[in-house]
């Protein structure tokens, strides 16, 4: 099984790491404009497969990429001082149209995981760029988000997270929805199960946890310049459940036909993950406050996207 990573930075490094590491492909081939960076990766990665998984690494072009299963896509410009972010997309948007006309030509088939930021609108602009259907365009949307709401009420709750049915929704940044109100453990509704649990989820806990949440990127950032770790083990958990045609749950990020009134959206909802890319998507019952909070959302990445002229 191959796994192509088109940028080799913080992210696709990390992403190929992860992967080598939990043996998830057999090769693995990093591609990047840079092709010093992409080969000093691959070899580093590849030094690292004795003490873990047979896996080929290398750094290549994208012939390479031919029988790829899943590609992930990681490649994007620094954001420039001063620089706003729509300047900044509009830059990653020719990044990719520079990208994707070279996949299809060799990975027509193959399964699109996208990673770069903001990682919606990047997703909807693969999808456009491509022609593929929206199943197989797949961006990593809220996956961390949803994983960091778990851990932080397993902490609270002192529960193993995976007991735990609880998921962000919507745009993977600053709008994003935490779904509280049908959140559940054991079978149990969330607030219930604290209260049972002897840990109630006080009005102030909710607000620690959904700071915490929604802002924890920022906090990584000031101390040490980049997000890579945690996404790069959340692509290869993606890259894993497409290859073993897993049916898990994720809270991928999509083109929506509707979301919340707004028409053609890409934002991340539950959806169950096989070999075919995203099979069946999950509306989670929302309180009206959770509804008009998704709506918010969908509205603003709406309109990025056609401020880009990716309608
Ligand atoms: P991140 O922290 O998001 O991983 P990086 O800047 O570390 O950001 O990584 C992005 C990578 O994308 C860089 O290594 C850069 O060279 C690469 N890149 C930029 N443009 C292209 C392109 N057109 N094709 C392939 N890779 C690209």
């Amino acid at each position: 099984m191959k796994v192509g990573i088109v940028g080799s930075g913080h992210v696709g490094s990390a992403t190929a790491y992860a992967i080598a590491l939990r043996g998830i492909a057999r090769e693995i081939v990093l591609i990047d404009i840079d092709q010093k960076l992409a080969r000093a990766h691959a070899e580093d990665i590849l030094h690292a497969t004795p003490f873990a998984h047979p896996v080929w690494v290398q750094a290549s072009d994208y012939e390479a990429l031919a029988g790829a299963e899943v590609v992930i896509l990681a490649a994007g410009v620094a954001q420039r001082p001063g620089e706003t972010r729509l300047q900044l997309l509009s830059r990653n948007a020719t990044v990719f149209q520079q990208i994707i006309p070279r996949l299809k030509a060799v990975v027509p088939e193959a399964i699109l995981l996208i990673a770069t930021n903001p990682v919606d609108v990047m997703t909807h602009i693969t999808l456009r760029l491509s022609g593929l259907p929206p199943e197989r365009v797949i961006g990593s949307g809220t996956i961390l988000d949803t994983a960091r709401f778990q851990a932080l009420l397993a902490g609270h709750l002192r529960v193993a997270p995976q007991s735990i049915d609880a998921y962000v929704i919507g745009e993977h940044g600053d709008s994003e929805v935490l779904v509280w109100s049908s959140a559940h453990v054991g079978g149990l509704w969330l607030f219930a199960f604290a209260e049972a649990r002897g840990c109630p989820l006080t009005e102030e806990v909710c607000q620690r946890i959904d700071r915490q949440v929604r802002y924890a990127a920022y906090t990584i950032i000031e101390g040490k310049g980049a997000t890579y770790y945690g996404i790069g083990a959340g692509l290869a958990r993606l890259t894993q459940a497409i290859l073993t045609d897993e049916k898990g749950l994720f809270t991928v990020s999509i083109l929506n036909p509707s979301v919340e009134g707004v028409p053609e959206v890409t934002l991340s909802l539950p959806r169950i993950l096989g070999r075919q890319g995203v099979e069946t998507t999950l509306y989670p019952p929302l309180s009206p406050e959770e509804s008009e909070a998704l709506r918010r959302s969908a509205a603003l990445l709406k309109e990025a996207a056609v401020s880009i002229g990716f309608p």
